[in-house]
């Protein structure tokens, strides 16, 4: 938004849906495999709704659920149930989702900076599949009954990045959590955005939900879209009116899915064929044991290797790339920052670029031969150039790193004395360039610097031969 947009101000909340990784479904034994091509085998009597079929619940769903609440900071449920959300779809064999309404498992918390509303517990509906060509719709009920948690914000943010940047996040935390595997263009994640554009220091009457987003970058555009279009509906006196809205992708433009009748009638009520939980009571969700059970999360792991002087950007890119993470991990165990500094520098730089130009889904050098070649750097055996070039040589060549740099005449281990003789060689060899030199012709030493590099096969640090070369010079 332009100054002149300034005195409105945007509201965002979200609504996400992420497929927990368990291995049966919601109430029932049907196997939860999103990888599942055929159609229709992942079935049994209760997630087909037979009649006298009974669920029961998934025990490793609800621990899901508050092992992301214990990792938000959220407080847990004491009491929970389950409701039924009543509503007639073929996608819902039941006529009835089991969902959670009033005693939600997860309250409160904190991501990002953005405030979390509550988590919930329901069951996934299964997939429609519409051919376009016969107008006929097919369901798999492959989906149908898989552990669906449902976490809702508060409308607390303010930018399409911001909403794109917490969903990023609870992506990458679901991941670390082992959660979900929360790929959004296999709909394993689901986020809804609601918009809100009013005059500053007035509330809308109403926010839109935009639903169909399959990626976070859409996302972003879709609520950037909504943004601008709100603004200019309000600036002309125009209300924002509760409405579902559909994102076109050819049109890069929202579209209004339905007009929404107030809240819709769900007639929510207790399911009576599952029994409520004392949660406080059940062994296994207990806080301490709950806790023990996170690893470290997204957030903490961008701090510590922050606190390691490493560059906020790249100790990003290591907590969300878990390649190249686990590879930073295993190169910089027992080691100093000064190491742990110079070996990130030369992943981020150097060995990204060699996984990039190649198209490379795993890093090629081992972290061993990695390792040895930081170390020839922290040693000054090896220059920067020569470590870039030893990297490259190492990518396709697993030989111990300084076998293959003193093929190639990298190594930098000159002792001194040959030093000392070899420029001492080429300055009487080079009278007349000594004596231009001497006579304040600049260029003069560069060529006797390149005559020390030729010498030493480029395996000398620069800095070092200058010193020789000048000092030398001086007691001519
Ligand atoms: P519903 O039941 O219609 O989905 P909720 O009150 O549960 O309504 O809110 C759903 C989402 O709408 C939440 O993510 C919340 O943050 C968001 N929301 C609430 N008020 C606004 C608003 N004024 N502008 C934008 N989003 C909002
Ligand atoms: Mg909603």
């Amino acid at each position: 938004m332009n100054d002149a947009d300034s005195e409105y101000e945007v509201t965002i909340g979200l609504e996400v849906h992420a497929e927990l990784k368990t291995a049966t479904k919601m109430f029932c034994n049907s196997k939860n495999d999103p990888d599942e091509e055929r159609p229709n085998v992942n079935v049994c009597p209760v997630c087909m709704a037979h009649p006298g079929s009974l669920p029961v619940i998934n025990r490793e769903a609800v621990r899901q659920v508050l092992r992301v609440g214990t990792a938000l900071g959220s407080k847990l449920a004491d009491y929970t149930e389950f409701d039924r959300k009543n509503y007639f779809y073929p996608d819902l064999p039941k006529g009835y989702q089991i969902s959670q309404f009033e005693y939600p498992l997860v309250a409160g918390g904190m991501l990002n900076g953005v405030e979390i509303t509550r988590i919930h517990l329901e069951e996934d509906t299964a997939s429609s599949m519409h051919d376009d060509a016969t107008g006929e719709t097919s369901i798999d009920y492959n989906r149908g009954g898989v552990p669906l948690m449902e976490l809702v914000t508060e409308p607390v943010m303010h930018s399409a990045q911001e909403a794109g940047d917490f969903g990023r996040e609870l992506q990458l935390l679901l991941r670390y959590l082992g959660a979900s595997e929360a790929n959004m263009e296999k709909g394993q994640m689901r986020v809804e955005a609601n918009v809100s554009v009013a005059k500053k220091g007035t509330r809308s009457v109403g926010y839109v939900e935009i639903k169909n987003l399959n990626s976070f970058r859409t996302m972003e555009r879709a609520v950037e879209y909504e943004i601008k279009r709100q603004t200019e509906l309000v600036k002309g006196g125009g209300i924002i009116t509760k409405q579902t809205l559909g994102w076109d992708e050819n049109k890069q433009a929202t579209f209004v899915q339905r007009t929404k009748e107030g809240a819709a009638d769900y007639r929510y009520f207790p399911d009576p064929d599952l029994p409520s939980l004392k949660l406080s009571e059940i062994p296994e969700f207990d806080h301490a044991l709950l806790r023990e059970s996170l690893p470290e999360l997204p957030a903490t792991r961008r701090m510590r290797y922050v606190a390691l002087g490493i560059k906020p950007d790249d100790a990003d890119a290591y907590v969300r790339d878990l390649v190249l993470g686990t590879f930073f991990e295993n190169v910089i165990a027992d080691k100093t920052p000064a190491f742990i500094q110079l070996a990130s520098n030369y992943i981020a730089n150097d060995l990204v670029k060699i996984m990039r130009d190649g198209a490379l889904a795993t890093v090629p050098v081992s972290v061993s031969s990695f390792r040895a070649i930081i170390e020839l750097v922290e040693s000054k055996k090896l220059s920067s150039r020569g470590a870039k070039d030893l990297l490259v040589l190492s990518a396709t060549d697993d030989r111990d790193p300084e076998t293959i740099a003193r093929e190639k005449g990298l190594i930098q281990d000159i002792s001194p004395e040959m030093l000392q003789s070899t420029i001492v060689d080429i300055l009487e060899k080079n009278p007349t360039v000594v004596a231009d030199y001497k006579s304040g012709k600049e260029v003069a030493l560069q060529f006797l610097l390149g005559q020390g590099m030729k010498a030493f096969r480029g395996a000398i640090d620069p800095d070092t031969l200058k010193r020789i070369v000048l000092e030398q010079i001086s007691l001519l």
